[in-house]
């Protein structure tokens, strides 16, 4: 057993939680005067803090138990929340895989936090010297992983995720892709792993950027910490509705999905026989990484043919990040890239 509790912060460990009388009212009461909302209008209560509809239907879904699960006003408000309530700033530090999602760095950066990069390798996989480098800094308190990872495309190794998780530091996996990809949730392993964070969203593969939804599974003692550090209503209702209305339609979700696949193999083909295009990284995302022999150019190409994509040269030399969108987005993309050669 790990003593999880022992990793909050000092000022978190003996917090008082904001709390509100309906906590302590179960059901529905017939008169609410306690909260100072206004009496008039459709969006006028306040939605549920603990989201728990919402959390019902993830649970089985997932197959957790309600208390084993955060959610966040998008997965960025959970990475905040795992800082705010374990990383003492000035003091903590944290590990990222590199390179990877931005928002880990900008998060430690704005906490005060210092954050060590495991440089991924060739493969832009973890291997052993990646474990070494976590063991060889004593002050480590959580290590952050993204598989599929942003903004390369493939999964990490599970042997060395499962070498790392063993260390029993605090392990963040966040899967943002992993309904694209073809290997397993690490949900399913919470069990094993009560250091485990598995962070997810909404805000991809079930199509609800714009509601902002982000989920963490993890153990019962470590959502209880972070729970009781979220602001108490950092879920709209509307956007807890947006999100039990999705998730009520799995087949709809796993439809788009596959969607999604058969055009990105489609875009692959199409860039593949571009002269520009240098070698296009495997990806088990909603997004490719494209190597070409002229990133920048192209990339000032495409904006000035109102086509955004992301370059992302600055973390792989050479390279665009290429979200793969409806078809006649992509199409668009294709025939764009094709003139500028012909
Ligand atoms: N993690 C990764 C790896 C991402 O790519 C993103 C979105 N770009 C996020 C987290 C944040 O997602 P959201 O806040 O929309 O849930």
């Amino acid at each position: 057993m790990i003593d999880v509790s022992r990793w909050v912060r000092p000022a978190i460990a003996k917090l008082t939680p904001y709390s509100s009388a309906r906590d302590e009212f179960a059901g529905d009461a017939d008169v609410y005067l306690d909260a100072n909302e206004s009496p008039f209008g459709d969006y006028n209560r306040y939605p549920d803090p603990m989201q728990k509809l919402l959390k019902e239907q993830l649970a089985v879904q997932r197959g957790v138990s309600e208390n084993q699960i955060v959610v966040g006003n998008g997965s960025d408000e959970i990475i905040d929340l795992i800082f705010r309530t374990f990383c003492e700033p000035r003091t903590d530090v944290v590990a990222a895989i590199s390179p990877s999602y931005g928002m880990y760095a900008v998060t430690a950066a704005i906490h005060d936090v210092k954050l060590i990069e495991l440089p991924l390798n060739t493969e832009f996989d973890i291997d052993e010297s990646t474990l070494d480098l976590i063991q060889s800094e004593d002050r480590i308190k959580a290590v952050f992983m993204c598989s599929p990872n942003n903004p390369t495309g493939n999964l990490l190794s599970s042997k060395w995720m499962e070498r790392i998780l063993n260390t029993n530091l605090l392990v963040v996996i966040d899967e943002a892709y992993i309904d694209f990809a073809n290997e397993n949730s690490w949900i399913s392993r919470l069990d094993e792993f009560e250091n485990l964070i598995v962070l997810q969203t909404l805000s991809k593969a079930w199509g609800l950027a714009n509601a902002r939804v982000g989920l963490a599974f993890t153990s019962p003692v470590i959502a209880d910490w972070m729970n009781r550090v979220k602001p108490p209503y950092n879920v709209s209702g509307l956007n807890q509705e947006a999100a039990i209305h999705a998730l009520q339609n799995p087949t709809q979700q796993r439809e788009r999905v596959a969607r999604i696949k058969s055009e990105k193999t489609r875009v692959e083909q199409s860039l593949a026989a571009l002269g520009s295009v240098v070698k296009i990284y495997p990806s088990q995302a909603n997004f490719i990484l494209v190597e070409f022999n002229n990133a920048q150019e192209i990339f000032k190409h495409l904006m000035a043919e109102k086509v955004i994509v992301r370059d992302r040269s600055s973390l792989v030399k050479n390279t665009l990040r290429i979200t793969i969108g409806s078809q006649e987005e992509n199409t668009r993309l294709i025939e764009t890239l094709q003139k500028l050669e012909s």
